[in-house]
């Protein structure tokens, strides 16, 4: 029985491949970029909760849950990672989020658990990992679907003769046209949008990088199938900024969190490692019996 649900997990979670949401190089740099733009206040709380890893790797983290077979991660979490605005509707109405919540009602939700000093070490880093995703994955334009196509998953294009989608292409497949590694392509990111990220991009509103990435995807759309390499020079510049104001939103949302949360209690600082990984199998359990 644990195996047949087991096998049925990583089946749904390979069904989940595509829609990953930016691909892990776009959630790493853009976490690097947020790591580095953190207030004192903020990276003490950070590192209080997450110990010594680095806001790249802890931003992919709710991705690679994906595969665990914990129903939560299957049938609650996957919802998460992106909203769903109406075709024709002007913009995202939080009212018409599904029960089980999407990305923008999770984030508020991690925003108050983050910002309660009763919230339990477990789920404090849960929250703050996730949190920091969503803020990620509320950059990819095609997280915010406009259309009745699963974010665009359902739009088949083909690059060089091969088959996609138009959601993996903003995912990765952008990203990866420039072939940087992440270091350089953070370092490219720092260069051209210097003045941005320190400045014009501290908004800290989910509800305008929602609105900014719905006008985005609308654009997004090909008239035709085939991707030539003139969609490449006109989006891949588009797709590295929403990475480039990721991050910089990311470290937004982190430092006006811990301001209002100056007054709480300072959260205590817990070892990385097996003691983080012992306490998150708890709180799944936890979440299994819930
Ligand atoms: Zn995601």
């Amino acid at each position: 029985m644990n195996r047949l649900r087991y096998t049925a997990g990583v089946i749904l979670s390979l069904l989940a491949l595509p829609a990953l949401a930016w691909g892990p190089q776009g959630h790493r740099v853009a976490g690097a970029i947020t790591e580095a733009r953190l207030s004192p206040a903020a990276t003490a709380a950070v590192r209080g909760i997450l110990g010594d890893e680095p806001l790249a790797v802890a931003s992919t983290w709710a991705d690679r849950k994906r595969s665990d077979p914990v129903p939560f991660w299957q049938r609650q979490a996957g919802a998460w990672h992106y909203v769903n605005v109406p075709p024709g509707a002007a913009r995202y109405d939080p009212r018409r989020a599904p029960a089980g919540g999407d990305a923008y009602t999770a984030l508020a939700q991690f925003h108050r658990e983050l910002a309660d000093p009763a919230t339990l070490p477990a789920r404090r880093a849960l929250a703050l990992r996730f949190a920091l995703h969503i803020i990620q994955d509320l950059h990819q334009p095609l997280h915010v679907g406009g259309r009745d196509d699963r974010g665009g998953n359902g739009f088949a294009v083909t690059v060089n003769g091969r088959r996609s989608n138009l959601h993996r292409l903003w995912d990765s497949g952008l990203l990866a046209s420039a072939r940087k590694s992440d270091g350089r392509l953070q370092a490219r990111l720092e260069a051209r949008y210097a003045a941005e990220l320190d400045d014009a991009w501290r908004e800290a509103d989910p509800a305008v990088w929602i609105a900014e990435s719905l006008a985005l995807s609308r654009q997004s759309y090909p008239a035709t199938q085939r991707i030539d390499p003139g969609y490449f020079e006109r989006f891949r510049p588009a797709a590295e900024r929403r990475v480039a104001q990721a991050g910089a939103r990311g470290a937004a949302w982190l430092n006006a969190l811990y301001r209002e949360a100056s007054e709480a209690p300072v959260t205590p600082a817990s070892p990385a490692g097996w003691w983080q990984r012992l306490k998150d199998f708890l709180e799944e359990i936890r979440q299994r019996l819930v």
